[in-house]
């Protein structure tokens, strides 16, 4: 099949969080069982800054029309992880993609929407027949209408992934007047019509009604979303499309995650070593650390979290974490930053307070290399999240030997299984999970953790080695897709 992605994000050239990651792996599972891939990418400004790619000019230049104007565009291609990689740089006078950020532009809507529509142009131009055009997020599933009813492109279906729904893309309908299409007319319930507020347009939603099919990226999530609990006011709608609506659980790229050859650690690892080792080469790593940030963190166990630090991600359950790691004597890692400057403020004011603590490593940034480091360091992963469309952390801790301790929510609760879980035969058993967003679940699953890496070492190898051993790669998932592609008709 011809797939030919939208995207955002693509890892490691553009990622801001999970999305990037997931476009990456299942690319290139996809090329490898022999379909043929493109990723459609705004050619972002850091991107180039950043690793000189082998970059082609692909095609002549064409124009994309926004607001009673005609821009050039240009794209540009590489063969990268394995797929090809499609540049679309824009000569647009706001300099849309030249920001030196994905998002957080106050004009998100109006970057996207051209991008989208510019995309199309492109796959109009060249003409070529596209089995499956592939969408994800709101950011491009204006796309859907657009091909269908604007561009009437050759392609037989369209997919959108929905990778976390809590992002929808509101906007005016003289936002799709400025692309083209008339606003109005989408200003419906049955299309883009916002669930909540009925003056506003809805993207993501646009796209649900559009596409021909949908998933999210975990099983557990598809079905929470039709709550209104987590899907909110746009449940309704998932409820009435449910017919074609999945959940796919995602995979991890392990090419890019893999301890054995992973070029941030200085020490590798894999799990055919004897549980000794791989704790030897785990401490490498926390040497590494230590060294860095000249901070002993000689308590253990290690606790700790690579994440947005946004309400989803339980913020206050993860300060909660903190300070009862430190109650228990252990340390605590947090790698991350927020975009909400009140909970930055907070999480710096943790740091001020937790000053001088040689046990508490709290790091606000953007960081690949160190993400890595911490994953191989940590004991225990903690992830407490109010929802979660999937999460990658806790297999990406798994992999690196690191037991993950979850909040029983979306894709947290289709992978991680508590270790006294009767449900569950015991060999898949392999983290510590909580039920309740309340510190008194967390805390009972914390001390479990604790009291068992003290008391019971031998079970805790056994854990660590099981995730380590599992699978989490992209090859499952990427036939589920296959399988979804395979069952849309024209
Ligand atoms: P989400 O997409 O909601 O942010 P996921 O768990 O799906 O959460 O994916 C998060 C990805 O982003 C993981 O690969 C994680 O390691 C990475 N990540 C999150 N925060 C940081 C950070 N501050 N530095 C480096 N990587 C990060």
């Amino acid at each position: 099949m011809k797939i030919v992605h939208l995207s955002s994000e693509f890892a490691p050239f553009a990622k801001a969080g999970g999305l990037g990651d997931v476009l990456t792996g299942l690319a290139r599972e996809l090329t490898l069982a022999g379909h043929e891939v493109e990723v459609i990418l705004p050619k972002y400004d850091f991107i180039t800054q950043k690793s000189p790619l082998p970059l082609q000019k692909e095609f002549q230049d064409f124009y994309c029309w926004e607001k009673g104007e005609s821009y050039r565009n240009t794209m540009w291609s590489a063969f990268v992880e394995n797929c090809r990689l499609l540049l679309l740089e824009a000569h647009h006078p706001k300099g849309y993609f030249s920001r030196g950020k994905i998002y957080a532009c106050e004009d998100d809507i109006a970057r996207f929407l051209y991008f989208s529509k510019a995309c199309l142009e492109y796959l109009k131009a060249r003409n070529e027949p596209i089995d499956i055009l592939h969408l994800h997020d709101w950011p491009v599933s204006i796309a859907a209408v657009l091909a269908k009813e604007i561009y009437k492109l050759p392609i037989r279906a369209i997919v959108l992934t929905i990778h976390n729904a809590d992002y929808q893309g509101h906007c005016a309908t003289w936002d799709l007047d400025a692309i083209g299409l008339h606003g109005a007319k989408y200003l419906t319930k049955e299309s883009f019509e916002d669930d909540r507020y009925p003056n506003a347009i809805n993207l993501l939603k646009g796209g649900i009604v559009f596409s021909d099919a949908v998933n999210t990226v975990s099983a557990s999530y598809a079905k929470e979303i039709l709550t209104p609990e987590i899907g909110g006011p746009l449940s309704e709608t998932f409820r009435l499309h449910q017919a074609k609506i999945r959940g796919i659980t995602n995979g991890i790229d392990y090419h890019l995650w893999n301890p054995c050859q992973d070029p941030y650690l200085e020490t590798h690892y894999n799990s055919a070593l004897s549980s000794m080792e791989i704790e030897n080469r785990k401490e490498s790593a926390r040497n590494q650390l230590r060294k860095q940030f000249n901070l002993h963190l000689n308590q253990r166990p290690w606790v700790g979290s690579i994440t947005r630090i946004v309400p989803q991600k339980g913020p206050k359950l993860l300060e909660a974490g903190l300070d009862k790691t430190i109650d228990l004597k252990g340390s605590f890692v947090l790698l991350g930053s927020s975009p909400i400057p009140s909970l930055q403020e907070h999480f710096e004011h943790l740091k001020r307070k937790h000053a001088k603590s040689e046990n508490v490593l709290l790091q606000f940034e953007y960081n690949e290399a160190l993400a890595h480091q911490i994953y191989a360091s940590l004991d225990f992963l903690l992830l407490p999240s109010l929802f979660e469309p999937c999460g990658l952390s806790q297999m990406i801790a798994m992999r690196y030997g690191t037991i993950p301790i979850v909040r029983a929510t979306g894709g947290l609760q289709d992978t991680v299984f508590d270790w006294a879980n009767p449900k569950v035969t015991a060999d898949k058993r392999n983290g510590f999970v909580f039920k309740n967003a309340t510190n008194t679940d967390l805390f009972s699953a914390l001390s479990r953790a604790f009291e068992m890496f003290r008391k019971d070492p031998e079970t805790i190898q056994v854990l660590s080695k099981r995730g380590m051993q599992q699978n989490f790669s992209w090859e499952k998932p990427a036939k589920e897709y296959v399988k979804m592609y395979l069952n849309l008709s024209p």
